[in-house]
């Protein structure tokens, strides 16, 4: 401290001051947002290699706030992850997610499995087992309908825990998947054990595949592991034909990006269901 002038301490304080009523003023904010309905959710398609058709849908949770605009996700999850408001908004992103499949269900779209991201909280402070087998009920809809998107970083906190919630999230029925894999640092060994079904591949190696060799040996190193413990894989980010061409020479099973859709108000989700229906 003593090689900084006593301003820069004062700057440094300052700012952290100002990050932290940033922070209490959007936890407060968004307490009022899920009353004031400020959030709501988006829709992205992925894509069957195989055969190209539509294998699934990414819930992704916006928040439109009254004098900002849109928040990112990216900006507004870990406030609320560190409030505990995540339980709450968790909680209603499941219903809301699986209500909007039973809409569209009810309105003759073909639906297929809608996949909810959970966050760290959600998964180990909350009934997570009890309540998606209650959402999944009261909205009439089965279990499979709903995949659920689990980071590494998650289960790598408490191993054994997490393997007997992901077993019992699988026993329902739900479909289990690793997000954002390869950005943390689970072992194959430690992969092994975890009662999953799919693989995502972080955007970040998918984004850099097509110019740098080490990310595209690394997404075809990720598949042909998934594969061996038999794992599906997703790739995540998606843009550009060299990518895709890539991922389908190493044998990727299903593909998100913005090259197929970027994710869609549930109108114009339904219309692309509508669209891409198996004929
Ligand atoms: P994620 O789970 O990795 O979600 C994928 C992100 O990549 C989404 O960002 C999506 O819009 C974006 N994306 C998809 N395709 C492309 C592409 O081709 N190019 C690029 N540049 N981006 C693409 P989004 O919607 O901003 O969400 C960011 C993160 O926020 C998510 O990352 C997820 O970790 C978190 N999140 C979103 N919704 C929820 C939610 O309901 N609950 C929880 N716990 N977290 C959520
Ligand atoms: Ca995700
Ligand atoms: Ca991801
Ligand atoms: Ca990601």
């Amino acid at each position: 401290a003593k090689l900084m002038g006593g301003g820069q301490i004062q700057h440094f304080s300052e700012e952290l001051k100002q990050a932290f009523n940033r922070k209490l003023t959007m936890e407060g904010q968004l307490r009022a947002a899920l009353d004031h309905k400020e959030l709501f959710l988006m829709y992205q398609p992925k894509i069957a290699l195989k055969d190209g058709s539509v294998a699934g849908l990414e819930v992704l949770l916006r928040w439109r706030h009254p004098q900002h605009g849109l928040i990112s996700p990216v900006e507004f999850i870990p406030v609320a992850e560190e409030a505990g408001l995540i339980v709450e908004i968790g909680e209603w992103v499941l219903k809301s997610a699986v209500d909007q499949c039973r809409a569209w269900r009810a309105a003759g779209v073909p639906t297929v499995p809608v996949a909810v991201n959970l966050s760290a909280r959600q998964f180990h402070r909350t009934d997570i087992v009890g309540c998606v087998a209650t959402v999944v009920r009261d909205a009439g809809l089965a279990p499979g309908d709903l995949e659920l998107e689990l980071t590494e970083s998650m289960s790598v906190q408490c191993p054994e825990r997490s393997a007997d919630l992901m077993a019992r999230l699988r026993e329902l029925g739900c479909t289990l998947s690793i997000d954002d894999f390869g950005t943390g640092y689970s072992s194959l060994s430690y992969l092994k054990r975890l009662p999953v079904d799919k693989l995502k591949i972080d955007r970040s190696f998918v984004q850099d595949m097509h110019q740098s060799a080490d990310s595209l040996a690394m997404v075809q190193a990720i598949i042909a592991m998934a594969h061996s413990l038999r794992l599906e894989v997703i790739a995540e980010g998606v843009e550009l034909q060299e990518q895709l061409d890539g991922l389908r020479a190493a044998g990727c099973d299903q593909i998100q990006g913005f090259y197929f859709s970027k994710p869609l108000s549930p109108e114009d989700c339904a219309a692309y269901l509508r669209e891409h229906a198996a004929r």
